[in-house]
């Protein structure tokens, strides 16, 4: 169902130091979902598709400046392909149904919100969305026709380090819990191949065109 938990794996494959981090992991990772026959919906929802999936694990003081770099990188990567018009929206901590103590969720939170806010960002905050191991920023693309999608999400999470048991070592010498991201900036390939098909309506720009130039000779002798 997803590639998280393998990526945790590998950064417990090794003893790590405050040295290794921020240690990002990168794959195109092949995923399956049995969505119901009657919401298969051309490339936008299929049942196997991959994803660009990243896990970043940092050390709590690292946290800001990872979320503010993560925040350039989605932004230039959507802008390249042509998308102008982004809704972002921040979703906060459900006292109700969350893992992990008061100081963490405001220190990531507040990271989230920091980043938006230097990027001089218009964002709305969802109360209480938050997913129960870590608050989150979605990014929603609005297409040529003015549909809106959600490609692009950098959440954190508190819950599986904690059930992996990821330790590093400290500059103190001691052992610590490093905080996860994890990171999507197309979400789905499939899916955003249909969305990048839609917004420029089939005429891509030349350099994202399969057939960038045709040479057409003006007659027979040429
Ligand atoms: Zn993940």
């Amino acid at each position: 169902p997803m590639n998280c938990p393998m990526h945790c794996l590998i950064f417990k494959a090794d003893t790590r130091s405050y040295r290794d981090l921020p240690l990002r992991l990168f794959e195109l990772g092949t995923v399956y979902r049995y969505e119901r026959a009657g919401t298969l919906h051309g490339l936008m929802r299929i049942r196997g598709f991959t994803q660009d999936d990243s896990h970043l694990y940092v050390a709590q003081e690292q946290l800001a400046d990872e979320i503010a770099e993560l925040l350039d990188f989605v932004m230039s990567v959507l802008r390249a392909f042509g998308f102008e018009d982004f809704t972002f929206n921040l979703s906060t901590r459900d006292p109700e149904k969350s893992v992990g103590t008061d100081e963490i969720w405001e220190l990531a939170t507040e990271a989230l919100r920091h980043a938006l806010d230097a990027h001089g960002l218009d964002y709305a905050v969802k109360e209480g969305d938050a997913a129960f191991y870590g608050p989150k920023i979605d990014i929603d693309v609005r297409d040529a026709i003015g549909r809106s999608w959600q490609l692009s999400t950098i959440q954190a999470d508190f819950q599986l380090p904690e059930r992996f048991d990821l330790e590093y070592v400290g500059a103190d010498n001691s052992r610590h819990r490093p905080i996860m991201l994890h990171r999507a900036l197309f979400g789905s390939i499939e899916r955003f191949f249909g969305v990048l098909l839609e917004h420029y309506a089939g005429a891509f720009p030349t350099w994202l065109a399969p057939e960038p130039v045709r040479v057409l000779p003006v007659a027979e002798a040429h």
